[in-house]
């Protein structure tokens, strides 16, 4: 037997409801919030990447799926959303003469070459946001807002963002000397991989998870003492209308994020139970310029759904709940009565109502077992007496009452009573 790629999972059964769920969601949301759909390609070349999410990042480094194909081009699987949307919007030049923002989302499998783990798969799928053009605080407060706002409105409560401003370039600067200077004597105590990061991007020690408990990164200076005037105002501001916006959030003077190109506002959507990030993002003002697009603000967020699909799925076990499959199943057993159910399914699924039929040989005890599997709300027993009087046998499957409805009230009366 051929099995699936190891850190891969199919999505069926309950996964794949959830992740509908999940998709029909964030598409709503994302219409009312005014941004637009893009999809760019599942690879890219490496050097997109290499310039974007960092040379120096674990993701860059040890985790991305790299091949030269058959016209010998380097190619990346992309790990993340944001490098592709840049580079399209460079590329296709879609800021043109505007001076409004620009607000793009997307939901897209990413590839990543890691460890697999409860929680971490070699391919997972993010929707997220990248907003262009316009470095306005609000604009910060919105997205930051719009993935908390989703989460909630999924169900997911048991849950916090996590915010810090890692300052403009002139803060960073002279928060990263601080910092240096404070780890210099104590290098050799840091593991392997922050020895490293002191050498090329020192701030990424901050969130290191295998130096975490020790007393040296406990005790290391905050970055928000180094934010300059303009910095600290912005992240202030931020504070004030994510309030007014009622959202709770918690600062974190540690959180830097995993990639290079983040500047100022950064954010994280963290479990309460376990600590672990559904998702996150930040500003990134120089990213669009340095990949050759103009001088340009920008910002966005990734979300794991597979990650906010393991959180459903518990929130769903822990209330003993299971999302219902369908409203309504039609039973017949002659071929009158399942010509007439095609006709009343039809009506039903035009007006909403998740219906299915049966269109098999089976007896009427199997067909209840079906429908008992479907868990359907009502069930229509079908029989040519009934039909011929212009009625219809309605079961409450819950109840296990039954009534007969006339024909030409039938979707009123199930829309009435789901
Ligand atoms: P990142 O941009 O790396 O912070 O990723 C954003 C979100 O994607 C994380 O908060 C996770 O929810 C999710 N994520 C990242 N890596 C993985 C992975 N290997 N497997 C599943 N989800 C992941």
């Amino acid at each position: 037997m051929i099995t699936k790629p190891k850190g891969t999972y199919d999505l069926i059964g309950l996964d794949s409801k959830l992740y509908q769920y999940i998709y029909n969601t964030v598409n709503e949301y994302m219409i009312n919030y005014h941004y637009e759909f893009i999809r760019t390609p599942v690879f890219e070349a490496t050097e997109l990447f290499h310039r974007t999410v960092g040379d120096n990042t674990d993701i860059v480094t040890k985790e991305t799926y790299d091949f030269v194909d058959r016209g010998n081009r380097n190619i990346t699987l992309r790990p993340e959303g944001t490098a592709g949307v840049v580079r399209s919007v460079i590329e296709n030049k879609l800021y043109g003469n505007r001076n409004d923002a620009l607000k793009y989302y997307y939901i897209e499998t990413m590839y990543r070459y890691e460890r697999p783990q409860a929680g971490r798969y070699r391919e997972l799928t993010q929707f997220g946001v990248e907003v262009f053009n316009s470095n306005s605080i609000m604009i910060d407060a919105e997205v930051i807002s719009l993935g908390y706002n989703i989460l909630k409105d999924l169900g997911i409560d048991n849950f916090t963002v996590q915010i810090n401003s890692l300052g403009d370039k002139e803060s960073r600067e002279n928060y990263t000397m601080a910092l240096k200077e404070y780890l210099k004597p104590h290098i050799e105590e840091l593991c392997s991989d922050c020895q490293e990061r002191f050498k090329k991007n020192p701030l990424r020690i901050l969130d290191c998870k295998v130096d975490k408990d020790n007393s040296i990164l406990k005790n290391v200076p905050k970055l928000n003492s180094y934010l300059n005037k303009e910095s600290l105002d912005r992240y202030n501001k931020l504070k004030t209308l994510l309030t007014h916006l009622d959202i709770d959030y918690e600062e974190n003077s540690s959180l830097v994020r995993g990639l290079d190109y983040y500047d100022d506002i950064v954010w994280e959507y963290v479990t309460d139970n376990d600590n672990l990030a559904l998702g996150g993002g930040g500003r990134y003002n120089h990213l669009v310029k340095n990949l050759g697009g103009p001088e340009m603000p920008a910002i966005g967020f990734g979300m794991g759904i597979d990650r906010v699909i393991n959180e459903l799925k518990k929130i769903l076990e822990g209330k003993g709940e299971i999302p219902h499959n369908i409203d309504v199943y039609i039973m017949g057993i002659s071929e009158e009565e399942k010509i007439a159910g095609l006709k009343i399914a039809q009506d039903l699924r035009l007006n909403n109502v998740i219906t299915e039929i049966n269109n098999s040989d089976l007896s009427f005890k199997s067909q209840f077992k079906v429908a008992d599997m479907l868990q359907a709300k009502f069930l229509l027993i079908l029989n040519n007496n009934d039909l011929a009087k212009g009625l219809i046998n309605v079961k409450d499957n819950a109840t296990k009452e039954e009534i007969k409805v006339d024909e030409n009230e039938i979707v009123d009366y199930i829309i009435g009573n789901l």
